[in-house]
């Protein structure tokens, strides 16, 4: 496996609050990683994928998680087998059993993950405190999420080093509170799978 390269795809699951934002957020991840590995490209799918509806609760007025993961894991079969780590970011929000919201979620033994960013707006919470720097901060949030979720494609846990990128998030604050980065013990493991 020596010298391949591999490839992040990053798709579009709404137009709303993505689109504009998925060039930074390619440019965040790819920064990210190419400082740990040479090996990697993050492209940006070019088209929006809409969700089925079947994967929204009505009830709870949120995706499930699962079906999401499900979904994008049968629509993207061909490239998975060519070793491409997929990452659905939509406008979204999204639970999983026992849980009131996700901020994102996982499978790694099929090479795909979501991120759910409708949490992640800073108006979510509050229209007025953060209006000044909103872009910059939502800009920031779903590009540490993206790079946690693939953290856990290349196989790593979470990390009890609360700046580590890879250390659960609970809410906004623990979001805001870690860095866009790996720490070195997480970087390591990266740099192995990626080498
Ligand atoms: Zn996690
Ligand atoms: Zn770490």
């Amino acid at each position: 496996m020596a010298g391949m390269r591999s490839k992040v795809l990053i798709v579009p699951l709404t137009r709303c609050f993505v689109f504009d934002f998925i060039e930074d957020w390619r440019r965040n991840v790819y920064g990210v990683l190419s400082s740990i590995s040479a090996y990697i490209d993050v492209e940006v799918w070019p088209e929006v994928l809409k969700l089925p509806m079947s994967c929204f609760d009505w009830s709870r007025k949120q995706y499930v998680g699962p079906c999401i993961l499900d979904y994008l894991a049968d629509l993207f079969r061909d490239l998975r087998d060519g070793g491409v780590f997929v990452i659905g970011v939509g406008y979204i929000d999204a639970y999983d059993e026992g849980l009131n919201f996700v901020f994102g979620e996982a499978s790694p033994s099929r090479g795909i993950a979501f991120v759910s960013a409708q949490r992640l707006d800073p108006v979510f919470y509050s229209t007025s405190e953060y209006a000044g720097k909103r872009y910059d901060l939502y800009v920031k949030r779903v590009s540490k999420e993206i790079l946690h979720e693939l953290g856990h494609l290349l196989g790593l846990g979470h990390c009890s080093d609360p700046r580590c990128v890879m250390s659960f998030s609970n809410s906004v604050f623990e979001v805001d509170y870690k860095t866009m980065y790996y720490c070195e013990r997480c970087s390591t493991k990266i740099a192995e799978v990626l080498s």
